[in-house]
């Protein structure tokens, strides 16, 4: 095991633009092992670009992104393999449809990790219990509430055995009753050392579970700070005009 302070996400000057814009503006940042940022800013700053180039579901214009050491690779196995060790969840909870909250969980351990059936069903089945739905297993997604659905979307990405987990604004999409039962799971993985980068505009999560904020606007990282020190005393008109539109 790596001491924590190990960084493992770090990205060094990361451009790109979609023509005229520019969305991810020269991003530098290290994220430590254990360590959980909170990525907040306005609507179209660029955090879901963020995270999808992260995982590499967008090419960079410049700079390097690193996971573990290892450089992004474009494609090809390694890439798939990186794409393992990088959870992701997002906004819409997209299970597979026609597969069984189970079998959802299991596809990915057994068609890319190459593992038993038995194994895979063993390690699902615990995953579910641990995000609370596992008496849904048997279930098609579609039977499920959004929350549970979510709940699932995190069970299955854990199953991969991911070293950092991405979420894009996981709740987002969720009625407001729901919220909670998906924070309190992702608290839970922040307090076991999961590493995690979360886009989301929850404060009570940010508060309770984030190491930092990191906040965005226009494709730039405009604050980078403790969770008391940005919601209490933001530095930049950004970060302060955006705080007093949400809080
Ligand atoms: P956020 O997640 O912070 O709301 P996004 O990363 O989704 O922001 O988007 C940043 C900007 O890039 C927005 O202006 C958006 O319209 C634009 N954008 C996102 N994806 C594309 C794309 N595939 N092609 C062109 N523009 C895009
Ligand atoms: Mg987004």
């Amino acid at each position: 095991m790596d001491a924590p302070g190990t960084p493992l996400v770090v990205l060094d000057h990361v451009n790109k633009h979609y023509g005229d814009l520019h969305v991810l503006n020269d991003i530098t940042l290290t994220i430590a092992k254990g360590e959980v940022v909170v990525v907040i800013g306005p609507s179209g700053s660029g955090k879901s670009t963020l995270c999808r180039a992260i995982n590499r579901l967008e090419t960079i214009d410049d700079g390097t992104i690193s996971i573990d050491g290892q450089a992004l690779p474009s494609e090809g196995a390694a890439l798939a393999k990186l794409r393992a060790n990088v959870g992701m969840v997002f906004q819409s909870f997209n299970l597979f449809a026609h597969k069984t909250i189970l079998q959802n969980v299991t596809l990915g351990p057994i068609k890319v990790s190459k593992k038993s059936r038995a194994e895979a069903d063993a390690r699902a089945m615990e995953l579910l219990e641990r995000v609370g739905v596992a008496n849904q297993a048997k279930k098609m997604p579609a039977q499920l509430s959004g929350g549970q659905q979510q709940r699932v979307a995190i069970a299955r990405a854990l199953a991969m055995q991911p070293t950092v987990m991405l979420f894009d604004e996981p709740t987002s999409a969720l009625d407001p009753e729901m919220i909670n039962e998906v924070l309190d799971v992702m608290v839970g993985l922040a307090k076991e050392g999961m590493t995690m980068i979360v886009v989301t505009h929850e404060m009570g999560f940010a508060r309770k579970a984030a190491d930092r904020v990191v906040f965005m606007a226009d494709g730039r990282i405009v604050e980078d700070t403790t969770p008391a020190e940005f919601f209490d005393h933001p530095k930049s008109d950004r970060a302060k005009d955006f705080l007093s539109k949400i809080l």
